[in-house]
């Protein structure tokens, strides 16, 4: 957490510390050079003497008033330019007062402004620097008897300061990238705690594995009776959302059966793993690195994934990040199971766990709009129980409640995935039936009608109960009306006309 508040980055207690070191030892050469000309290599006169005092003074002064300045400013690039140009200069000019013998400790200095400049700027003015320092510099020699080896000393502290200047950028680089990663990791684990839709969940994990790590492939698969589902599943710039793997003898069975993280840096090489029946022939794109953290849970078995078609594409530092989000997204999608099946129990009548009346009626007129869209008929099929007052009487309450269990397990063997059966309140209850008309419902009520009839109960005493017949009434969405309510009342009325009839029986659409 960034207890600033704000960006992760640096603020001016980070450049503070960061340059500290390069100005006490810009100091401290400045005062050697300056001691070691006075004691060592006194110069030729007064001027010079005094020129250099004047001059270790003013750069002490300078670099401490830097140090306090540039940090507060806030135009810092400005900064950074000018001292680019004061330091060059000024170092440049040094060899007018110092003898030829200390010249090598003005690269220390011009080393050390360089370095506090790549720290705390960019390339630009730490280049500049160098730049000014180094034509100044020359141009003082060129008059003068340089020997080859001197150049060549000059020209190697060239270099090394160039190199520092680019390690501390690239360092730099990578920090910010680092940076970048949490921050995203950060701020996606905000909003990953407090969502409760599984879908809105997935999304944020789906962006997040897309901007913090570089995959080619990812994906959050949950174990289901020995099948991987993939919640969610991005490969080679597709999604493949909801489809089904074999576990046998795949790399994320290994890791859902140890438990365990699996890091596979380069596939190329020969893998050993129990249980893991692991080729690469034959596959025109294959992963070549793989990462795989399990997700655990109270209603989550999972594992998170990412892949790569490069060898080596990802290192120890991945997988940590990788382990953290996975843990952080099963608790959260542990959250958003739980939420949806305490939401699909509010929906369900706790006796015979079909739809309850409310959520019924939401789910026919759910179903009334899409069968609207398609131009498809939708029968719904009203259902009760004949004289169940007179056979709970007889038999009791308990076995009055064992035949509405099994008359709801009944309906719903002849029903498909995508019907719905409800609950109406006591022993009566809906069925609808999205993309049938009155002649396929008829046929699904005449089944259950018929099955229900051969349901054979028994009492405490282990005598056999004939299970209760049933009456139904058809009716058809839109063909009759295209009004829910008035679909319920034809049913309904349809449902008691069987009754009238005689009961045991079926009331169909005109
Ligand atoms: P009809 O053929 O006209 O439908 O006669 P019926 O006796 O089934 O109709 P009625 O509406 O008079 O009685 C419904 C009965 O259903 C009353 C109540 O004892 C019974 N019942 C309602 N809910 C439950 C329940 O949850 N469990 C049990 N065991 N019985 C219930
Ligand atoms: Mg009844
Ligand atoms: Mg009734």
């Amino acid at each position: 957490m960034n207890k600033r508040g704000g960006k992760f980055g640096y603020d001016p207690q980070d450049h503070l510390i960061s340059i500290l070191p390069s100005v006490i030892a810009g100091m401290v050469s400045l005062l050697i050079t300056i001691i070691a000309t006075t004691v060592l290599y006194p110069p030729a006169n007064d001027l010079q003497r005094y020129g250099l005092i004047a001059y270790g003074i003013a750069g002490s002064l300078y670099l401490g008033f830097y140090y306090r300045n540039y940090t507060l400013s806030p135009n810092k690039t400005t900064y950074a330019w000018i001292n680019a140009v004061i330091a060059g200069v000024s170092l440049g000019l040094l060899p007018y007062l110092i003898a030829r013998e200390l010249d090598y400790l003005l690269y220390t200095l011009m080393f050390m402004a360089a370095l506090a400049t790549s720290v705390i700027s960019s390339r630009g003015p730490a280049y500049f620097l160098i730049l000014i320092f180094s034509t100044i510099h020359s141009l003082h020699f060129l008059d003068e008897t340089m020997p080859p080896n001197g150049w060549i000393t000059h020209a190697g502290l060239l270099i090394a300061s160039i190199i520092t200047v680019e390690t501390i950028q690239q360092l730099k680089t990578i920090s910010k990238k680092q940076m970048n990663r949490l921050e995203i990791v950060n701020e996606i684990s905000k909003q990953i705690v407090s969502t409760l839709d599984t879908k809105q969940l997935l999304t944020l994990l789906d962006a997040e594995l897309q901007n913090v790590l570089e995959a080619d492939t990812y994906y959050i698969g949950i174990q289901n009776d020995g099948q991987l589902h993939m919640e969610l599943f991005y490969d080679d710039g597709e999604y493949f959302n909801g489809v089904d793997f074999t576990l046998e003898g795949s790399l994320s069975n290994w890791v859902f059966q140890n438990q365990q993280p699996l890091f596979l840096a380069d596939l190329r090489t020969p893998i050993q793993l129990e249980g893991v029946d692991f080729t690469l022939a034959g596959k025109p794109k294959a992963s070549l690195s793989w990462m795989g953290v399990p997700m655990k849970g109270f209603h989550v078995n999972g594992i998170m994934v990412i892949a790569s078609y490069r060898p080596n594409a990802f290192d120890r530092t991945d997988l940590e990040l990788l382990s953290n989000i996975a843990q952080r997204a099963a608790l959260a999608l542990d959250n958003t199971y739980h939420h949806a099946l305490v939401q699909e129990q509010a929906r369900l009548d706790s006796l015979t766990r079909v739809y309850n009346h409310g959520y019924f009626i939401q789910k026919l007129r759910d179903q009334a709009q899409v069968s609207s869209l398609k131009k498809q008929p939708l029968s719904l099929i009203m259902l009760d129980i004949d004289y169940f007052k007179q056979y709970n009487d007889s038999y009791g309450h308990a076995v009055g409640d064992e035949i509405l269990v099994n008359l709801c397990d009944t309906i719903r063997q002849y029903v498909k995935k995508t019907d719905a059966v409800g609950r109406w309140g006591g022993e009566e209850f809906a069925i609808s039936l999205p993309n049938s008309d009155g002649r396929r419902a008829a046929q699904v009520a005449e089944r259950i009608r018929e099955t229900l009839a051969s349901i054979k109960l028994s009492n405490h005493e282990h005598s056999e109960i004939p299970a209760p017949t049933v009456s139904m009434g058809i009716a058809v969405f839109p063909n009759e009306t295209s009004d829910i309510t008035k679909l319920i009342d034809i049913a309904d009325k349809r449902l008691y006309i069987a009754k009238e009839r005689g009961r045991d029986q079926i009331e169909p659409p005109l």
